[in-house]
């Protein structure tokens, strides 16, 4: 059998994977594929960003443009981008599919990176080197934006069926992959009864986003005259951020459709019963949108970057230096977007958002340049900038906006403005933000 006949006559080559120079017929190896994917090709160093998300799509563009000589390479796991910001509106038609979902190679070749499209599977800092369902590549600097992962396991222990069953009937749509699709779905066919959302404890992906969801799918639910309601089962004991703008659109437009549940901390889910138990009751529903508590992607924990908490266990987030955004234990490996972990005593986490992962990328990306040039790297901090859409028809939104500064012990400091009144015209700020983004990094 020649080589091309052997590589047709593979499931690994039929899913277009490389195979190792060792791999048996009856076996291939994708998992521990260790030829490389791509050989150096040029004289720079060599930087690597996993995850071609929101964050890594933008260092990506900024590494290339702002370090000529290095060799930029992006691994993302899916076939498209697709945007968190603006699903919960596409949920009901606000914007289409092409709005959110878009091509990666056009951006690679204008900026002129490497696109690889492969599974991260592990990270080997003391090779310097990326492992993947591809083959491996070894970096000089090492960019992770892996985003989040859902931390089922927080609920069912080794009970991996219970959540993929949780997964796959009762998906949440916070990752960018077929949920989405799933999701809205669900939601065009819904007929009537009780939606139950668990909203994960903090810190989450996009704080105000899942009320943003609960505000549309109401929406979607009173404007076709459908006997549903949602209860949101809320960790905290408030709504937040923008609480009195949420608060006011729970009541004003959807008094008989949301029920917003304080305090209710999961203590067990049974999807299999459709019964949730929490610290503010227990409660039947007929179909759920369950968001377990999320952490920092698996990459982050398979590079040994995840923090310890003082009580000695992992605090589920990325161990970073809050002013380089470079990890405690390895300033060759960056960490930027929702996967970071602890900033400041003052509030805990930068929200997980794209705003502040866009923001990161691009001060990440100048820090690197000028340590590469050898120059000295002053610390400079992202701000964040949120819009909510909590009505369809007229449109309207609220909007929250960070601030951050260093005070003189060098800590970071937080000013929080929530826009509560609702209005059309943060709809247009809305579209001009995403939109400035978008032209910016793809
Ligand atoms: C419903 C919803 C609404 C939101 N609304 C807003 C908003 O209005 N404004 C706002 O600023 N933010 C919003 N967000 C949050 C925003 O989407 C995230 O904060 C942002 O995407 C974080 O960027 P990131 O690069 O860290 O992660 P992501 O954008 O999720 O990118 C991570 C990428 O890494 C890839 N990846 C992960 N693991 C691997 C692996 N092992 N191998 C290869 N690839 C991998 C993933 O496929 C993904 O493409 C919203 C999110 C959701 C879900």
């Amino acid at each position: 059998m020649n080589r091309r006949n052997f590589m047709l006559a593979t499931p690994a080559a039929a899913l277009g994977t490389l195979i190792l120079p060792t791999a048996s017929l009856s076996a291939p190896a994708i998992i521990t594929n260790t030829s490389q994917i791509l050989p150096r090709h040029t004289k720079g160093p060599r930087i690597v960003i996993c995850g071609g998300g929101w964050g890594g799509m933008t260092a990506a563009k900024y590494l290339s443009k702002l370090v000529p000589q290095a060799q930029v390479v992006l691994i993302e796991r899916n076939p498209t981008f697709w945007s968190g910001p603006m699903s919960n509106k596409w949920l009901i038609d606000i914007v289409n599919t092409d709005f959110l979902n878009h091509d990666m190679l056009a951006p690679s070749i204008k900026y002129g990176y490497s696109l690889v499209h492969a599974e991260v599977t592990a990270i080997e800092r003391d090779k310097k080197t990326v492992r993947t369902t591809q083959g491996a590549l070894e970096y000089d600097y090492l960019i992770l934006s892996g985003g989040i992962r859902n931390a089922y396991d927080a609920w069912f222990g080794n009970d991996t069926y219970a959540a993929e069953y949780t997964r796959q009937h009762f998906p949440n749509a916070y990752i960018p992959n077929a949920e989405m699709f799933a999701l809205k779905n669900k939601l065009k066919a819904f007929k009537g009864g009780t939606i139950v959302m668990t909203l994960p404890p903090p810190p989450h992906r996009c704080p105000p986003s899942p009320y943003e969801r609960a505000c549309l799918m109401a929406w979607h639910i009173k404007t076709n005259k459908i006997p549903g309601k949602i209860i949101i089962l809320d960790p905290k004991p408030t709504i937040g951020p923008i609480g009195e703008g949420y608060r006011a659109a729970f009541q004003e437009l959807y008094p008989d459709i949301i029920t917003h549940v304080p305090n209710a901390r999961v203590r067990e889910v049974d999807p299999f019963k459709k019964h949730i138990k929490t610290t503010a009751g227990d409660f039947d529903f007929d179909d759920a949108v369950l968001m377990p508590p999320h952490q920092a992607a698996d990459m982050v924990w398979n590079a040994g970057l995840v923090g310890t908490g003082t009580d000695g266990k992992p605090t589920g987030w990325a161990n970073i230096d809050p002013r380089l955004f470079t990890a405690k234990d390895d300033d060759n490996v960056y960490v930027v977007g929702d996967s970071m972990g602890f900033i400041s005593d003052q509030f805990g986490h930068y929200p997980k958002s794209a705003h502040v992962a866009h923001a990161v990328a691009k001060i990440v990306s100048q820090n690197l340049a000028e340590r590469i040039a050898g120059k000295e790297v002053v610390p400079v901090l992202p701000d964040n900038l949120c819009y909510m859409m909590v009505n369809g028809d007229p449109q309207e939104e609220i909007s929250v906006k960070f601030e951050y500064e260093l005070d003189a012990s060098g800590k970071v400091l937080q000013t929080q403005i929530d826009m509560d009144v609702r209005t059309p015209d943060l709809v247009k700020e809305d579209f001009q933000w995403i939109e400035s983004r978008f032209n910016d990094f793809l």
